[in-house]
C-alpha cells in the first residue's frame, strides 16, 4: 500500500478508536525507491533511526568539511541508471536523510531525479520552509510533494506544522503532513492536532525499534555513497 505512481494515495482502512470512528481512511505512506540525500541533520531526535551527524553549521560547510555524508549528482546518476535505464516506467521517489535541506546542492539531485520519477516526495523536518528561496523554487519547478514530519520525536509545535502549510499553499507547492507513531492511539491523537488538513494530506508511518521492522522500497535505497541496498541506513539494533 501507498503512493500510487500517479502520484495519488492508494487507501487502506485503519482503526482509531482512541478518535471514537470505526474506521479512517489513512494512507500509509511508502515509495518505489528512497535517496538518502545526506547523512547530516541539525536535530538530534529521541528515537531516530539515521545514523546522522548532528550539525547546526550551514550546509556548505558540512559538505566541505565531510563530503562523504553527502550524496553526489553522480553518484545519483550512476545508481539510477543501474536501477532502470532513463524511458522505462516512472517511479515514486522519496528524499530522505538525515535531513535533506542539509545538502548544499540539493536542487541538482531532484532536478537528476525529476525524468524517472513519477511523483517525488521530500520527507523532511520543515523548519527551512520560509526560509530557503532556492528549494522553495525547486519544490515548485519539479512539483515535489513536501512531506512534513509531525509527531511525537520532532517535537515541532502544531502551529508551525500548520504555519509551514499555509506558506505552502500560498507558494501552490503541494504537502503532506507525516506522522510517525508506534501505535494507532498515539496516531490518533497526533491527528488530532492537525485540524487544518483533510484526511488526505495525511499519511501514517509506522514507528519501528529495530532496523529489520524499517522499510524496504521496491526499488531499494540509493545510499549517499551511491551504493543501492534493500533498506535504511540504521543505527538500530
Ligand atoms: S529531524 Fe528526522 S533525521 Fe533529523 S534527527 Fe529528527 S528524526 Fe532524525
Amino acid at each position: 500500500m501507498g503512493f500510487s505512481h500517479d502520484g495519488k494515495t492508494e487507501r487502506t482502512k485503519v482503526s482509531i478508536p482512541a478518535m471514537n470512528r470505526k474506521d479512517m481512511d489513512i494512507a500509509p505512506f511508502s515509495s518505489d525507491l528512497i535517496v538518502e540525500a545526506t547523512l547530516v541533520c541539525d536535530q538530534s531526535c529521541i528515537g531516530c533511526y539515521a545514523p546522522n551527524w548532528v550539525s547546526k553549521e550551514i550546509p556548505a560547510d558540512s559538505f566541505k568539511s565531510k563530503p562523504h555524508l553527502f550524496l553526489s549528482p553522480d553518484a545519483l546518476t550512476s545508481a539510477l541508471r543501474s536501477i532502470r535505464p532513463h524511458g522505462g516506467k516512472p517511479f515514486a521517489v522519496s528524499i530522505r536523510g538525515g535531513e535533506p535541506s542539509r545538502h548544499p546542492a540539493l536542487s541538482s539531485l531532484i532536478e537528476i531525479l525529476h525524468p524517472y520519477a513519477s511523483t517525488i516526495f521530500l520527507e523532511t523536518h520543515g523548519r527551512w520552509i520560509g526560509r530557503n528561496l532556492i528549494m522553495l523554487n525547486a519544490c515548485r519547478m519539479f512539483k515535489i510533494i513536501v512531506a512534513i514530519a509531525f509527531d511525537a520525536m520532532h517535537e515541532l509545535p502544531a502551529g508551525a506544522v500548520r504555519d509551514f502549510c499555509r506558506y505552502l499553499d500560498r507558494e501552490s507547492v503541494a504537502w503532506r503532513v507525516v506522522i510517525t507513531e508506534e501505535s494507532q492511539k498515539a496516531f490518533a491523537a497526533t491527528r488530532a492536532l492537525c485540524d487544518w488538513c483533510s484526511d488526505e494530506q495525511v499519511v501514517y508511518q509506522q514507528k519501528v525499534a529495530r532496523s529489520i521492522q524499517l522499510v524496504r522500497p521496491k526499488l531499494g535505497v540509493v545510499r549517499v555513497d551511491g551504493t543501492i541496498a534493500n533498506t535504511l541506513s540504521s543505527n538500530l539494533g
